[in-house]
């Protein structure tokens, strides 16, 4: 980008707009279960996102206690497109809001709010960075075809998002970019190029009751076998395969004078490589069978039953990412800014496409605590915060590469 100072200049003047459109969709709870809120945040999206070009349609969610997802379409002059993709929910339901007074508070650089980092400073940046592209450069902006999408439920489980992406991704999508917070080492900004896929599960465990004294030796306790099982998940933790499993909950037993017939956990597990995760889901599967936990009187036998309850595969680290994380690293150089990349733990909706395109993901501003809204005196627990001044170095990154990855000649 040959003006970039200029660039700079005008998102420094764009900075107030930007910071009152966070405000706006802040004060707006869109907790995932409150799905008039969700979709009233849609709707602010579509209209703010509307004079920009942008068409909308709102998308059912598969799980009716969802609100809609939303797309907002700009046709270009050539069939190259690029998706650019965020979320609308957050995981803050209102009480805990007023609980906590978890609002939008702005503190020097900080501004803390529900939402503020994960992810509507994200959708924020999206909003710069087109209007960016629109008054600076212009051709770009007009050759692509943009596609903007918002999960309605990405802090729960939505496959259906997955395919709503791919159906808009066709095989000229450029690259799908996820607008989740940056990460940062030390003052350095870091996109992420991969992302840990996680599974989670449930053990059922089913014995045999009886009296605990009156037939105690007729018993199979559920409790004994789940506590040994439970023992040998937690041992199928490798940190020197990136892999992790936290057995999470435990019910089992009714009252004190039965031996228990039945006793559940649950949790899940995370590993990088589609090997270590297939591995592990294998693993964990081998356990169900008979245990060893047998009534004395007549061998009766534990049965274990494992569910695996939802999978978001991994998204292993592959060159179509990597090529794309070079359009960033050329336009950090080309501004003198740092930038980095990682390997993040925690999922997000590149998880869902990033074997269809390309996919970079941390596209969004830096702040820290999310999924955070307690404070306290001393300062030692401070919510969820963006950090005002990550927007426009950020903006004026994505704006350059955005530039760079659109010059490229096509095939
Ligand atoms: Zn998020």
């Amino acid at each position: 980008m040959q003006n970039a100072d200029l660039v700079k200049a005008w998102l420094e003047a764009q900075l107030p707009a930007a910071l009152e459109l966070l405000r706006e969709m802040v004060e707006i709870n869109s907790f995932t279960a409150n799905r008039a809120g969700v979709e009233r945040l849609a709707r602010l999206t579509a209209e703010r996102f509307a004079p920009l070009g942008f068409d909308a349609e709102l998308v059912p969610s598969a799980n009716p206690g969802f609100g809609p997802h939303l797309v907002l379409t700009r046709p270009g002059k050539t069939g190259r497109s690029i998706a650019l993709i965020s979320h609308l929910d957050t995981v803050f339901p209102p009480e805990e809001e007023q609980r906590n007074n978890f609002r939008w508070q702005r503190e020097g650089d900080r501004i803390y709010g529900p939402g503020t980092h994960d992810i509507k400073g994200g959708t924020v940046m999206m909003w710069l960075v087109l209007r960016a592209l629109q008054a600076h450069a212009p051709e770009c902006f007009e050759a692509m075809t943009w596609k903007l999408l918002w999960n309605s439920s990405e802090e729960r489980f939505s496959p259906d998002f997955g395919e709503l992406c791919r159906r808009h991704c066709g095989g000229r999508t450029l690259g799908a970019l996820v607008f989740e917070a940056e990460g940062r080492d030390g003052r350095t900004p870091r996109l992420v190029v991969a992302r840990k896929g996680r599974a989670t599960w449930r053990v059922t465990v089913r014995g045999r009751g009886a009296h605990a004294g009156g037939k105690h030796p007729h018993g199979a306790n559920a409790i004994v076998q789940v506590g040994r099982t439970l023992q040998r998940i937690a041992a199928l933790t490798d940190y020197s395969r990136q892999l992790t499993f936290n057995v999470a909950t435990i019910q089992g037993g009714t009252v004190l004078n039965r031996v228990p017939h039945e006793a559940v956990v649950e949790g899940e597990f995370r590993a990088f490589t589609p090997e270590v995760y297939e591995n592990a889901k294998a693993d964990l599967l081998a356990l169900a069978g008979p245990g060893d936990v047998h009534s004395p009187d007549d061998g009766f036998c534990c049965q274990i039953e494992v569910e695996i309850l939802t999978e978001s595969r991994p998204w292993p680290r592959n060159e179509a990412t990597d090529r794309l994380y070079q359009y960033w690293k050329r336009a950090a150089d080309e501004l003198g800014l740092p930038l980095g990349w990682e390997e993040r733990g925690g999922l997000s909706d590149g998880n869902l496409i990033w074997d269809a395109v390309p996919t970079l993901d941390g596209l969004g501003p830096w702040g820290d605590n999310d999924h955070c809204s307690e404070r306290s005196p001393d300062g030692s627990k401070v919510p969820e915060y963006v950090e005002v001044s990550s927007f426009v170095p950020k903006a004026l990154l994505n704006t350059a590469a955005l530039v760079n990855l659109a010059e490229e000649p096509a095939g």
